[in-house]
């Protein structure tokens, strides 16, 4: 058995691998590529892909694809083999530069959101030398950007790529204003917390709507749900403790740094963190790791519940992402340092941070924006779909004493004139108490806490780089131009707080009152997907992302649409599911319980008048009102889901999906849900929540 060491990124055409396989100067070009983004000559590809073809081979596989993210948010691969025929009328294994470099996949059936029609019908991928390729199912998988022919963004990680050249820019400029000329770059890193459920794989083959949907659409609540709080850290139990360990085992294959693991709040939900990496490899690790966990899951009779709510009335899940910037020469700049100066450039950083959440809060809640985690933000239970930040009581008094010019107090004499010399150590314990925030700082990090379980991490990145490089921009003309740069950083960072502080809350984030405040402070509040994805095109938005070379206009749009239409679809597929279940499954059982309770009073007549059924009688009829509401509200949501169709824009789409479908959707379940609790569990056509939740043991 190999040592974990040993097991550790045996996957991966890593660094080791390089080194040992190509020459010097091959190596020394490769790694000037991925440390500092310098073009890659072509005729140093032709070594790498044969490098990498024959580590390939080696390791037994016979395929190569090139491994990108579409806007459908999940992985997509084309494969092809290496054979090539030769004279004797074997194969020989090939795989040249160009085949590395630049991929040709029929772009036709992903969505680009009108991206192709307006520009070229093609697209192709090219290879993003700063994440390594590996190898999965006998498949070498070549990390990709794809794009159009024109160069427009069909994919997540080509923004993500330009979001972290944004910052970085911005960020070495404020950076050299402090002094630090020996800083090349400024990168951010990711620690994605990665939510699941995982439910027993017989029950989830019964249940259509999870099949088609993840998620359950009917289910009366059991009669245990999470109000014991007994599974939260609780004992792992043995098949999900087996399952962890060949997830883990497969991660630490494919060079995924797997950490820590945990039962989460809800039965049966679980929770994996992986070691923090630059951000465009953590996203695509984390892409790696929701589908790693689904086909470890399918391994031991297990499935693995990516969706935001896969349960009403049970907590759902989420993503929390861990989010830093840091130079190349190591340092955390949110870290308080131990100078004056090094502190004044951390409440730089930090009052940038809170600038651009606030001023781009609706950004923000449209990188989080899905159907699925509609049902989450704002249900009592994660993060609301209002954006706010914790900072902790010592942070909120230091900035509260800046802003007032007064000194604070757990600090040592003022030497700049920021009223704070020294600056409080901040243990994570000490401020990550608020677990209801959706936006902490933590310590050395903040913890942007919206992301939905199934959402590419890409998106939300992109917008917090995006946004910070904007402020640090402002920033950086503002202290560029000063005369007297102590006095003018210190302004800076007071008026900053002075116009931010609304952003700021420490309270709690689930509660009514807050709702009410937020709304006094003017804070935004996008309910769901239809509310907030407009807003992608608002005009403040738009200039940012396209001035940081973000995106552009046409990529802006496009997203929107494609977003929207998501949104659409996905509501659209649980509608006909619903009006699937309660026709052919959900009334036919309860009109054959009814019928047998129907039976048995009669039978019971034939015995005698006398025989009492009271009990019966009473099932029958609260039955039957039931059927025909279910029936009537299946007949509502039909009618609803064909109108749906004849509405053409798609931002009324939505709309008519917020308003109308998911409204009969839940009082189509709402009676459907009261009839199992009255039916014999025998007739009830599929498992219940007590099952699911329950089941895996
Ligand atoms: P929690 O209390 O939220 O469970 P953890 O200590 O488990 O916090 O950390 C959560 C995640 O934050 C981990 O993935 C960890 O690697 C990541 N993390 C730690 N430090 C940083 C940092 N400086 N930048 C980004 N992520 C970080
Ligand atoms: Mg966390």
């Amino acid at each position: 058995m190999a040592t974990l060491p040993e097991m550790f990124g045996s996957n991966v055409f890593d660094d080791r691998q390089m080194k040992a396989r190509l020459s010097e100067h091959v190596y020394n070009s490769i790694r000037k590529t991925i440390d500092e983004g310098k073009q890659l000559d072509i005729s140093l590809a032709n070594a790498v892909a044969t490098a990498m073809k024959d580590w390939a081979v080696e390791k037994g596989a016979t395929h190569y694809t090139h491994w990108f993210q579409p806007m459908t948010g999940v992985t997509a691969e084309k494969h092809d083999s290496f054979i090539s025929p030769a004279p004797d009328g074997g194969v020989i294994m090939e795989f040249s530069g160009k085949e590395l470099v630049k991929g040709e996949p029929d772009a036709s059936s992903f969505p680009s959101g009108g991206l192709r029609a307006t520009f070229e019908a093609r697209g192709y991928t090219a290879w993003d030398p700063t994440s390594y390729a590996f190898i999965k199912d006998k498949t070498l998988c070549i990390p990709t950007a794809f794009c159009s022919y024109t160069g427009e963004a069909l994919d997540k990680k080509t923004p993500l790529l330009r979001s972290m050249a944004a910052l970085n820019k911005q960020a070495l400029r404020i950076l050299k204003l402090f002094g630090n000329d020996s800083v090349h770059m400024v990168g951010t890193s990711v620690g994605p917390e990665q939510e699941y459920f995982l439910v027993d794989r017989e029950m989830y083959d019964k249940r259509r709507d999870l099949i088609f949907t993840g998620r359950t659409l009917f289910g009366a609540k059991p009669p245990k749900g999470q109000e014991m709080d007994d599974h939260y850290f609780g004992i792992i139990k043995p098949r999900v403790a087996e399952f962890m360990k060949d997830l883990n085992d497969e991660l630490w294959k494919l060079g995924i740094l797997a950490k820590t693991e945990h039962n989460e709040v809800a039965p049966a939900q679980h929770e994996l963190a992986p070691i923090y990496s630059t951000t465009n490899i953590a996203t695509d690790h984390n892409q790696l790791t929701m589908e790693i966990m689904q086909k470890v899951a399918a391994k031991h009779g297990l499935v693995c519940l990516l969706h935001e709510k896969p349960f009403a009335g049970v907590n759902g899940s989420g993503k929390h992402n861990n989010w830093s910037m840091s130079t190349d020469t190591g340092v955390n700049l949110l870290t308080p340092g131990e100078t004056p100066y090094e502190n004044a450039q951390f409440l730089l950083f930090l009052v940038a941070v809170i600038r651009a959440v606030d001023e781009y809060q609706d950004l923000l809640r449209i990188s989080v924006a899905t159907a699925g985690n509609d049902h989450r933000l704002g249900a009592n239970e994660a993060p609301p779909a209002v954006i706010s930040i914790f900072l902790g009581e010592e942070l909120e008094a230091v900035l509260n004493a800046i802003e007032s010019d007064s000194v604070y107090e757990g600090g040592k004499k003022t030497k700049l004139k920021l009223g704070v010399d020294i600056l409080p150590e901040f243990r994570k314990d000490a401020t990550d108490r608020n677990r209801t925030s959706p936006f902490a700082f933590t310590g050395n990090k903040f913890e942007f806490r919206m992301l939905g379980s199934s959402n590419s991490i890409a998106c939300a990145n992109i917008m917090l780089n995006s946004a910070v490089a904007d402020v640090l921009e402002k920033f950086a003309d503002t202290l560029e131009g000063a005369a007297d740069f102590e006095t003018a950083l210190h302004d800076l960072i007071k008026q900053t707080i002075n116009d931010h502080k609304r952003i700021i809350f420490g309270g709690n984030g689930y509660g009514d009152e807050w709702m009410e405040e937020a709304a006094k402070r003017g804070l935004s509040n996008y309910k769901t997907t239809a509310d907030c994805m407009p807003h992608l095109l608002d005009k403040k938005n738009a200039d940012m992302l396209i001035e940081q070379k973000v995106y552009t206009q046409a990529e802006l749009e496009s997203r929107c649409e494609i977003m929207l239409e998501n949104y659409v679809k996905a509501v659209n597929i649980e509608a006909l599911t619903m009006i699937d279940m309660a026709k052919k499954e959900i009334l036919p059982a309860i009109e054959k319980y009814v019928s047998d309770l129907v039976e048995t009073v009669s039978k019971k007549k034939t015995l005698g008048e006398t025989i009492p059924s009271r009990y019966e009688n009473s099932v029958i009829s609260k039955l039957s009102t039931l059927e025909d509401l279910i029936f009537d509200r299946t007949e509502e949501l039909e009618k609803a889901a064909a109108e749906l169709k004849d509405i053409e824009d798609i931002q009324k789409q939505s709309e008519f999906v917020r308003d109308s479908i998911l409204v009969k959707m839940a009082s189509l379940r709402v009676a459907a849900d009261e009839a199992e609790t009255l039916t014999d569990s025998k007739y009830w056509p599929f498992p219940t929540y007590g099952d699911l939740l329950f089941g895996v043991r």
